[in-house]
């Protein structure tokens, strides 16, 4: 016998009984991102692979073991994408986007070869916004409102809010090297991968998971005590700027994020109901890669939240988000069978929003009626060869106790609509 294909591991299929609240999330998303004015770009799930190390940066835990990389038939190196910032990136310098200020948002899978866990997969789902252009605090501080709107809307509650500043490239070299000395002076008691990223990636040490090297990092010298007027004046905007509109947060001067690209503003938001894995959103500034893939000078700033992270949150609220179909049309007959479809075309025309199914496969009245009820239908409607004759339509509610009734199309079309004659 030959082996069973599969999924591969962590990688899933989303089967239709959850769809309802990918939906719920990835509408209100989309209504929210366009209502501060942000458009959808899409790009290319492949790129080649030098587009990540250059942006992400070689010495990463993304690019050096968690890309899906290939030679195509060409023997031209490339990855699937495993974020979607290089991306855009890309695209924005490609085409001439960067002439004036953009804010722009994306959404689709992004693939990362990880340990599969809760919340953590090897195909995971990311919205993102990328904003170009605009340098000033007052865009960090609309990204952060912004995303508590999000939370608001889909009813999320309990998320923690961390900020956090990086400073700026000179800023950032004389803290690096303090932090190097302090980081050799303990080196016996930090991981093997920050051992080894002391030198070439240091502050990607203070982002480790391991238990021991965050003991370390707890004493570490603080980044916060580096920054500059500017820089200062910026996190403090942001601050000022929360306050004002209610929203709370905490700086955590540890926040760094695990790509190389940032400066300046870093922020991400937490939930402690998804165990190990709770940061459902996460961005910050990174006003050098635009130039550093070789576009004119461009500042950017951005965020990008886990889908699956944000589902399993709303299905552990317990929201129903099933929103079920209106009616199932059953037909018993040859006249009535050949009637059932233009029926259901008709009431299609008149009500657009109208969510009908019209029984196929034939069958007895009584299973057609059991699958009408099991459809979770609000309504079956039943037509067979008296009501074909005479134009009527018999209405049945499946979900309230209601007598039977016999409908004409107006009165049906005028019930379904949710305006009962
Ligand atoms: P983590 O520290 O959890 O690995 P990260 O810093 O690698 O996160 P980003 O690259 O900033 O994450 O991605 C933004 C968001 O995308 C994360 O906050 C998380 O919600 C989600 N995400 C990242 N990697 C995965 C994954 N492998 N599976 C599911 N969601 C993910
Ligand atoms: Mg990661």
């Amino acid at each position: 016998m030959s082996k069973k294909i599969q999924a591969i591991r962590g990688m899933h299929d989303i089967l239709p009984d959850r769809i309802p609240t990918w939906h719920r999330l990835e509408d209100t998303a989309r209504r929210v991102l366009e209502g501060y004015g942000y458009s959808e770009i899409r790009t290319p799930v492949v790129e080649v692979t030098d587009l990540f190390k250059r942006s992400i940066g070689e010495v990463t835990d993304i690019v050096e073991k968690e890309m899906y990389t290939f030679p195509d038939r060409n023997d031209d190196s490339l990855s699937l994408r495993p974020e979607g910032t290089a991306s855009c990136v890309r695209a924005a310098i490609e085409h001439g986007l960067l002439m004036q200020p953009q804010r722009l948002w994306y959404r689709g899978p992004m693939f990362r070869y990880e340990r599969p866990q809760r919340g953590r997969y090897r195909q995971f789902h990311q919205i993102g916004v990328e904003v170009f252009g605009l340098e000033g605090p007052d865009i960090d501080l609309e990204l952060m409102l912004m995303t508590a709107r999000l939370w608001r809307e889909l009813g999320l509650e309990g998320f923690r809010l961390e900020i956090n500043s990086l400073g700026d490239a000179e800023e950032r070299a004389a803290y690096r090297a303090e932090l190097i000395a302090y980081l050799e002076a303990h080196v016996e008691q930090l991981d093997e991968d920050s051992c080894k990223r002391l030198h070439s990636n240091p502050l990607r040490v203070l982002d480790s998971k391991h238990p021991q090297t965050r003991e370390i990092v707890a004493g570490a010298p603080s980044l916060l005590d580096h920054l500059g007027a500017t820089s200062r004046a910026h996190l403090d905007h942001i601050r000022a700027g929360l306050e004002r509109a209610g929203v709370d947060y905490q700086v955590n001067p540890r926040l760094v994020r695990g790509l190389d690209y940032y400066n300046r503003t870093v922020f991400e938001w937490i939930t402690d109901e998804l165990g190990a894995q709770g940061t459902v959103c996460a961005g910050g500034r990174y006003d050098g890669l635009v130039a550093q893939l070789g576009g004119r000078p461009t500042t950017a700033v951005g965020f990008a939240m886990g889908i699956e992270r944000l589902v399993e949150l709303l299905e552990l609220s317990g929201a129903q988000d099933d929103p079920g179909i209106d009616a199932y049309l059953v037909a018993l007959g040859e006249r009535a069978q050949q009637e059932a479809p233009v029926l259901a075309e008709r009431l299609r025309d008149t009500l657009p929003e109208l969510r009908l199914v019209v029984h196929a496969g034939g069958g007895s009245f009584k299973s057609q009626f059991k699958r009408a009820d099991k459809s979770g239908a609000r309504y079956a409607l039943i037509l067979g060869e008296d009501e074909a004759e005479r134009g009527v339509v018999g209405v049945k509610a499946l979900r309230e106790q209601i007598e039977q009734r016999e409908l004409d199309f107006t009165a049906l079309a005028a019930l379904l609509a949710g305006t009962p004659a």
